[in-house]
């Protein structure tokens, strides 16, 4: 006969070989300890040794545990192999959402548990226990199929003290979801110097992108005899002083007036013709007594007579 539990009341001797008594939590618990399901799931080099531990030397078909589910709905079983980047977090943490209560999670190595050696890698989080609930840790790195085991039967430990009458999955105010964090403001952590770092490296690559551009012609606006070159300047501010735009037949001339600057990320438009006017602040009026071609190109050269940029147009018709 079982081992009586604890509190039960006395069996009388004559019936102890036929009758069981025993607790809802016992049996309950002893069905959950002997059938989890873990989920097919690796994320790095971990993973390899959770595959090890389903083979034959190591079988933890002994363990109730050999049916690794490919989906998350049949799975009870979370082992989290593996290093976590920012971006997989996310999934992980919907995968985990779709599996259905009572679910466990093992945090499985040093880089699930704590970032291990990429700890201070701008793209890893420094432990998925930040973002679900984790059961038993398995230390290192990684760890031998033998820890696993060893984790499995410390979670099978830890099932077997639960109680239905106390598990979180049937208060009626529970609820199970976890909110999936966004990648930007829920992962970057709130450490100042993880996120200054973060800002310095981004402003040196925009600056080292704006060093490159410089100024040119971004569109031409030829309606009727008006004209209309707007020049855009994507680098750093630039003084214009001594550029010119030329006509593409050379016939046409504009020269910046000295001290002209055109500041980063901004525009200007030149307009000509007898027609234009100029509407922005910015807006340059060249002159209203040119005659621009119809069509053809315009040129944008600096103080060094050099052509920085030409873009060529054809006018519409009035
Ligand atoms: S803990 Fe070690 S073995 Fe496991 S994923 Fe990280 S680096 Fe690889």
């Amino acid at each position: 006969m079982a081992e009586q539990p604890q509190g039960a009341a006395p069996v009388p001797e004559e019936v102890q070989s036929n009758v069981l008594l025993t607790t809802v939590d016992w049996l309950y618990n002893i069905g959950r300890t002997y059938s989890l399901w873990p989920m097919t799931f690796g994320l790095a080099c971990c993973a390899i040794e959770f595959i090890v531990t389903g083979t034959a030397r190591y079988d933890m078909s002994r363990f109730g545990m050999e049916v690794a589910r490919p989906s998350p709905r049949q799975c009870d079983l979370l082992i989290v192999s593996g290093t976590v980047t920012k971006k997989m977090v996310v999934p992980i943490v919907r995968l985990y959402n779709q599996m259905a209560e009572p679910r466990y999670v093992v945090s499985m190595g040093a880089c699930a548990t704590g970032g291990g050696p990429f700890k201070e890698g701008y793209n890893v989080v420094s432990g998925i226990d930040k973002y679900i609930p984790v059961d038993v840790y398995v230390p290192g790195c990684p760890p031998t199929p033998e820890a696993l085991l060893h984790g499995f039967i410390t979670l099978q430990q830890k099932i077997r003290k639960q109680s239905v009458r106390t598990v979180p999955w049937y208060r009626k105010e529970y609820s199970s979801a976890v909110p999936i964090p966004v990648l930007g403001p829920d992962i970057f952590g709130s450490d100042p110097d993880e996120m200054k770092r973060v800002r310095d490296v981004s402003m040196k690559r925009a600056m080292a992108a704006r060093a490159q551009g410089q100024p040119a012609i971004a569109a031409i606006d030829a309606a009727g005899n008006a004209r209309r070159i707007t020049i855009r300047n994507p680098g750093l501010a630039q003084e214009l002083t001594g550029w010119k735009l030329v006509s593409g037949d050379g016939q046409e001339t504009f020269e910046f007036p000295a001290g002209f600057v055109l500041m980063s990320d901004s525009t200007v438009d030149v307009v000509s013709g007898p027609d234009a006017a100029a509407t922005a602040p910015t807006d340059l009026v060249w002159t209203t007594h040119s005659a621009w071609p119809a069509s053809g190109a315009a040129a944008l050269v600096d103080a060094a007579g050099s052509n920085v940029a030409s873009l060529s147009y054809q006018a519409r018709m009035p």
